[in-house]
C-alpha cells in the first residue's frame, strides 16, 4: 500500500510502498477514503515538537471504511464507515471514567504495524494512526461508525480539527448564551471554535487574524466583528468592541508564538475564560503578569476538545446534517496523496482552511 512518510525533519514527505499486518483481537483494518491536512502533522515536519520517532507515516485526521475486523471485536464491523479518533482510550483509568477520554492515561495501541516492503521494523505512526496511508489498524474504540449519508472528506475533518475547535468552546469552554467572544486564529481550528461559540448561542464573536483573508472566513463562519491584528493592537480593539469590559471567553487558535496566548488572557474581562487550543513549539514560554489573573480569571488548555468521540462525533455530524455546522465550506482544496507536499506549502502559507487528501 501507498504511504507519505516522514523520514527527517525539515524535508519533504515521500511516497512509499509500505505492508500491513493482519488485525489483531480488538482491531480494525480501515481503508483510508480521506484525511485531512491539519497543522500538527506540519509541526512535527517542522520537528516542533522534538524527537518524534521516524520514519513516520503523517496523518492523523481521517475518515474511511472498516475492511476486516480481529478477534473479539464488537462495536465495528466490516463495511462500517468510520472516523478515526487520534486518542484511543482504555476506558477505565481515572480520566475516561471521569468523561475526559481525551485525556486517557492508558491509551490502548494497536499491535499490528506498518513495516517498509520486505523489511522487519515498524514505522511510527502518528497519533497511532498514519492516514496519509491507503489503509490502517486502529484498536476498534479508535473507529467511531457513522452515518453512511455523510461524505468522506468532511468526515475526516471531525477526526481533528472540527472537533478540537467546537468542543474547546462547547465542551472545555462551556460557552453561555448571550456571552461575547474573541478567536485568535481564523485557520482550520479557529474557524471551528467560532462556530461552536455560535453554536452555543453567544451574540459577538471578534475574530483576530493577520490576513484578511482568514477573517473573511471568519466572518462567513459566524464572526460579528473582525481585527486585524497586523494593523491594529487587538487587545485594545476587543475592550473596544465590548465597551471597555472585554470578553466573557477568549480562544488561542494559532500555537506558533507568545503574543497571541498573553493577548487571549488581557481581552478578557473580570471572570473571563481563556482557552489555549494552539499546540505551541517545545520551548514557548508565555510571560504575563501575575496580577493579569487577578479579578478571577481562568487559563485552562483544551486538549482535542475534550471530545469524548463516540459522543461527540456523531453529535457534531447531527449538527452538520442539521445546517447548524459548516463543513463543506471548510474544505478549500484536494489532493491525491502523490500531492501532498504541495497541500503543505498552502497550509504554511496560510493559504487555506483546510486541504484534504482523498484516496480511491
Ligand atoms: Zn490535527
Ligand atoms: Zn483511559
Amino acid at each position: 500500500m501507498k504511504a507519505a512518510v516522514l523520514y527527517e525533519p525539515k524535508t519533504p514527505l515521500k511516497l512509499v510502498e509500505l505492508d500491513l499486518d493482519e488485525p489483531g483481537p480488538g482491531e480494525a483494518l480501515v481503508k483510508i477514503m480521506s484525511s485531512g491536512v491539519c497543522h500538527s502533522d506540519w509541526h512535527v515536519i517542522k520537528g516542533d515538537w522534538g524527537n518524534i520517532p521516524m520514519p513516520c507515516v503523517l496523518g492523523h485526521e481521517g475518515a474511511g471504511i472498516v475492511e476486516a475486523v480481529g478477534q473479539g471485536v464488537s462495536t465495528v464491523k466490516t463495511g462500517d464507515h468510520v472516523i478515526l479518533s487520534w486518542m484511543a482510550s482504555c476506558g477505565t483509568c481515572e480520566s475516561c471514567q471521569s468523561g475526559y477520554p481525551n485525556l486517557c492515561q492508558r491509551p490502548p495501541a494497536a499491535q499490528a504495524k506498518v513495516r517498509m516492503k520486505g523489511e522487519s521494523e515498524a514505522l511510527y505512526q502518528m497519533a497511532g494512526l498514519g492516514t496519509f496511508s491507503a489503509y490502517t489498524v486502529v484498536p476498534e474504540v479508535a473507529a467511531v461508525p457513522i452515518d453512511k449519508s455523510i461524505p468522506f472528506p468532511q468526515a475526516a475533518l471531525v477526526g481533528c480539527g472540527v472537533t478540537t475547535g467546537v468542543g474547546a468552546a462547547i465542551n472545555t469552554a462551556r460557552v453561555g448564551a448571550g456571552s461575547t467572544v474573541a478567536v485568535f486564529g481564523c485557520g482550520g481550528v479557529g474557524l471551528n471554535c467560532i462556530q461552536g461559540a455560535v453554536i452555543a448561542g453567544a451574540i459577538q464573536i471578534i475574530a483576530v487574524d493577520m490576513l484578511d483573508y482568514k477573517l473573511d472566513l471568519g466572518r462567513e463562519f459566524g464572526a460579528t466583528d473582525t481585527v486585524n491584528a497586523s494593523r491594529e493592537d487587538p487587545v485594545a480593539r476587543i475592550k473596544e468592541l465590548t465597551g471597555g469590559q472585554g470578553v466573557h471567553y477568549a480562544f488561542e487558535a494559532i500555537g506558533l508564538v507568545e503574543a497571541p496566548f498573553v493577548q487571549s488572557v488581557l481581552c478578557t474581562r473580570r471572570r473571563g475564560v481563556t482557552v489555549w487550543v494552539g499546540h505551541a513549539p517545545l520551548d514557548t514560554p508565555v510571560t504575563i503578569d501575575a496580577r493579569a489573573l487577578i479579578l478571577e480569571k481562568t487559563i485552562i488548555a483544551s486538549m482535542y476538545g475534550s471530545a469524548r468521540p463516540h459522543v461527540d462525533f456523531p453529535k457534531i455530524l447531527s449538527l452538520y446534517r442539521a445546517g447548524k455546522l459548516k463543513l463543506d465550506e471548510l474544505i478549500t482544496r484536494r489532493f491525491d496523496l502523490k500531492d501532498i507536499n504541495v497541500a503543505f506549502d498552502l497550509l504554511a502559507r496560510g493559504e487555506v482552511a483546510r486541504s484534504v487528501i482523498n484516496f480511491e
